[in-house]
C-alpha cells in the first residue's frame, strides 16, 4: 500500500525590532549575558508590560504579503507553564484571538506546479530566555540569560497543506524569503531567528482522513527539516503496517543518528490554563493603519522576479539568482540601467560580484569596494574595446582589493586593449615566422590552426590584443598572400 505525508508547519521567526515587544531593551544578538535587561523582562512583581508600536507594524507588513485577513481586534493572553528560562512562570502571547488568519502563500510542489500551502494563522508572542549548561566537570547548575526573553516573536501556522519533505522545505524557505526582504526578520537560522515545529502523520494514498501526528520539535536547517521528516515517515508507516499504532506525541529529532526520538506523550501535554492578559489592553486596528503599511511595502521576490524575467530578458535561473536578496537585486537593477545592458550587467553581478561576495568576511554588499556606478564604468570600457573580458575581470579584482576607480588601474597597469592593426602587425609576423610547419598546414586546408595563431598572438602580447583585431589580420596575411 502506498502511504501519502501530510504535514503543517508551525514556524517561529524573531521580529527585527531595535527594542524588546513590551519593554525598551535593544534586542540585538550576540550580547554579554543579561546586559539587555529590565524589571519588565525579567518578570519582577509589579513591572507592567507596554506594547511596542513597531511590532504590529510588522505584523501587518507580514499580513499583507502573505494573504492574511487583519483581526480588527486581537488580544494577548498568558500561557502558563514553568521553565527556569521564563521569569513570569507564563509567556504571553496571542491565543483566542490572533492578528492574522486566513492566509496562503505559493510554493513549487515536486512536479515543479505553483500551490498554495493555507497559513491558518499568525500570531505576536514573546521569547523565552536562554539557558546555559556550563561544561564545566562537575558542574551541577546552569544559567540563565534574560537578554532574549521579550524579544518579539511571529508564529506562523500553516494548514496540513504540505505533503513532502521538499515542499516543506521549499514553504520555509519562502516564507523567509518573504520575512527577510519585508526587513521584519534576519532569516538567521544559526542564531535561532527562524526555528520550525513539523506535525507529520501518514494516510493511504487517496484517502481523505488524517493520521494522528507528531509534533517534531525545533528543526533549524532545511537540511533537518527534510531529513527528519523522511525518518519520520519512514517510522510511521513501519508502524502502521506492522500492526502497530502512531500515538499523538512531541518528538526531537537527534541530527547525530538522524532519527527522531519521543519527548512527550499527549498524556502528559501541558495544560496551559491561557487566560486573556488583564495587564495589556486589546490590539485595535484601524484600517488606515493597514493602508499606510501597504503604501510602504517593498516590491516582493516573487514579483521582482516575474518583473526581471520581463524587462530584462533574463532566465528564470538568472532571475532567480539576482532575486536572492533585496540587495543584489537592487545592485543588478543599477549596473543595468547604467550600462545599459541587462545581459552582461545579469553575467558580472552572478559572476565576479558573487564570487567576492562569498568569499570570508565579505562586506554587506551596501559597503561594497565596488558601487554600481564603478561597475558599469568597468563594463563601459568593455564595451568601448579598451579592455578584453579577461583584463577587466583583472581590473574589477584590483578594483574590489583596493577601493579604485577603473580608469586609474587600467592605466597604470597597461591593460588597455590593443586595437590598432599597425601595432599588431610585428607580433603577428613574428609569430608566423615562428612557424612555419603550422603555416604550410593551415595554407594546406587545416583552418582549425587559425585557434593556435590567435593563441600564440595573444600570449606574445599578455592577452591584450583585441582578439577580433588579432583574427581579421591573421587572416588576410595567411589567405591573402
Ligand atoms: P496544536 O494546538 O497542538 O499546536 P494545531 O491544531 O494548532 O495543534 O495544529 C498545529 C499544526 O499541526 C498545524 O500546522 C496543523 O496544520 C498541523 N496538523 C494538524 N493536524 C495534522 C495532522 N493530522 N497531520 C499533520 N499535521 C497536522
Ligand atoms: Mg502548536
Ligand atoms: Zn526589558
Amino acid at each position: 500500500m502506498a502511504w501519502e505525508m501530510v504535514v503543517g508547519l508551525e514556524v517561529h521567526a524573531q521580529l527585527r525590532t531595535r527594542t524588546k515587544i513590551f519593554c525598551g531593551c535593544p534586542t540585538a544578538f550576540g550580547a554579554e549575558p543579561n546586559s539587555q535587561v529590565c524589571p519588565v523582562c525579567m518578570g519582577l512583581p509589579g513591572a507592567l508590560p507596554v506594547l511596542n508600536r513597531k511590532v504590529v507594524d510588522y505584523a501587518l507588513k507580514v499580513a499583507l504579503a502573505t494573504n492574511c485577513r487583519v483581526a480588527p481586534v486581537s488580544r494577548f493572553a498568558r500561557k502558563n507553564y514553568f521553565y527556569p528560562d521564563l521569569p513570569k512562570g507564563y509567556q504571553i502571547s496571542q491565543y483566542e484571538l490572533p492578528i492574522l488568519e486566513h492566509g496562503w502563500i505559493e510554493v513549487a510542489d515536486d512536479a515543479g506546479s505553483p500551490k498554495r500551502i493555507g497559513i491558518t494563522r499568525i500570531h505576536l508572542e514573546e521569547d523565552a530566555g536562554k539557558l546555559l549548561h556550563p561544561e564545566v566537570p562537575g558542574a551541577d547548575y546552569s544559567l540563565v540569560d534574560l537578554n532574549r526573553a521579550c524579544v518579539p516573536l511571529v508564529e506562523i501556522v500553516s494548514e496540513p497543506d504540505i505533503r513532502s519533505p521538499g515542499e516543506a522545505s521549499r514553504y520555509v524557505k519562502k516564507l523567509r524569503e518573504i520575512l527577510v526582504y519585508l526587513g521584519v526578520c534576519d532569516g538567521n537560522m544559526n542564531e535561532g531567528s527562524l526555528r520550525v515545529d513539523a506535525n507529520i502523520s501518514v494516510r493511504p494514498a487517496g484517502t481523505e482522513a488524517f493520521g494522528t501526528r507528531a509534533e517534531i520539535k525545533n528543526l533549524n536547517s532545511f537540511k533537518f527539516l527534510e531529513q527528519a521528516l523522511r525518518y519520520e515517515y519512514e517510522r510511521q508507516v513501519d508502524l502502521l503496517e506492522t500492526g502497530g499504532e502512531v500515538v499523538q506525541e512531541t518528538r526531537l529529532f537527534d541530527s547525530h543518528r538522524g532519527v527522531t526520538v519521543g519527548m512527550r506523550s499527549k498524556e502528559e501535554a501541558h495544560d496551559y490554563r491561557y487566560f486573556p492578559d488583564p495587564d495589556l489592553l486589546p490590539v485595535v486596528i484601524e484600517p488606515g493603519w493597514i493602508d499606510a503599511v501597504r503604501d510602504s511595502l517593498p516590491e516582493l521576490p516573487d514579483a521582482k522576479r516575474a518583473r526581471f524575467r520581463e524587462a530584462y530578458g533574463l532566465s528564470a535561473q538568472d532571475a532567480d539568482l539576482l532575486c536572492s536578496s533585496r540587495d543584489l537585486a537592487d545592485y543588478f537593477e543599477r549596473v543595468a540601467e547604467r550600462h545599459g545592458d541587462p545581459k552582461a550587467a545579469a553575467n558580472w553581478v552572478m559572476g565576479p560580484v558573487l564570487r567576492q561576495l562569498n568569499r570570508d568576511e565579505a562586506p554587506p554588499l551596501a559597503d561594497a569596494p565596488v558601487p554600481p556606478g564603478r561597475l558599469a564604468d568597468l563594463l563601459a570600457l568593455v564595451r568601448d574595446g579598451t579592455l578584453s573580458n579577461n583584463a577587466a575581470k583583472e581590473v574589477f579584482d584590483e578594483m574590489w582589493a583596493t577601493g579604485r576607480p577603473p580608469a586609474d588601474l587600467v592605466a597604470e597597469k597597461g591593460l588597455e586593449q590593443i586595437t590598432d592593426t599597425s601595432a599588431l602587425e610585428a607580433q603577428v609576423d613574428a609569430v608566423l615566422a615562428a612557424s612555419p610547419d603550422e603555416v604550410a598546414a593551415y595554407r594546406a586546408g587545416k583552418k582549425k590552426l587559425m585557434g593556435f595563431f590567435v593563441g600564440q598572438v595573444m600570449r606574445a602580447t599578455r592577452g591584450k590584443a583585441n582578439p577580433q583585431a588579432v583574427n581579421q589580420l591573421l587572416r588576410s596575411k595567411l589567405e591573402g598572400g
